[in-house]
């Protein structure tokens, strides 16, 4: 049988010299992996009573709008700024140089609703612990779990994710 971690490959030196960019495409392009990470994501949650999955731009998009379909819930964008047409919330994090933001629209939620955050990768941490952060510090809501397709753990992002739950499919 076919394995989920079988379908990200490892482009070397993408996008600068130096750096092993986890390739997803391969997954997304083969249709029985892109199901079974879905279904996988889907069985997790499926008695949570998860009310909305929040995608993080940009390839969070991709797995938050499936998941969102199988379970019944609505999907929510993060992206980065400038991006909403709508009145937003904002939250900066730090770059190895710089900073960068992440922003919701201000009525993305109800007060009370169950929510999964969900990426495509967890590296350092910077920009799911500036979404978690982002969706606590401004609405009444239930972060029942952070999902990452894969997770690479030797940068230790799970250290920026506070209390969170985090799950991941393929750890490396
Ligand atoms: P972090 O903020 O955890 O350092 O980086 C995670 C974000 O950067 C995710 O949104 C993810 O899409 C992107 N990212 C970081 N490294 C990689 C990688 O090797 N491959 C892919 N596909 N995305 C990455």
């Amino acid at each position: 049988m076919k394995k989920i971690s079988d379908g990200i490959r490892t482009i070397t030196d993408f996008p600068k010299p130096g750096i092993e960019f986890k390739d997803i495409t391969t997954l997304l392009s083969d249709g029985e992996l892109f199901r079974m990470t879905i279904d996988t994501f889907a069985e997790r949650y499926r008695n949570e009573h998860i009310d909305m999955v929040v995608g993080v731009e940009a390839r969070g998009f991709i797995f938050a709008s499936a998941l969102a379909y199988v379970l019944g819930a609505g999907t929510c964008l993060v992206r980065k700024p400038g991006k909403l047409p709508h009145t937003v919330h904002r939250e900066s994090y730090e770059l190895e140089y710089g900073t960068d933001s992440v922003e919701i629209h201000q009525d993305a939620f109800e007060p009370g609703q169950r929510i999964v955050v969900i990426d495509d990768i967890l590296a350092t941490g910077g920009t799911v612990g500036a979404t978690a952060k982002l969706i606590s510090n401004n609405f009444e809501v239930e972060i029942v779990e952070l999902a990452f397709l894969l997770e690479l753990g030797f940068l230790n992002g799970r250290k920026k994710l506070g209390n969170h739950k985090v799950f991941s499919l393929v750890k490396s």
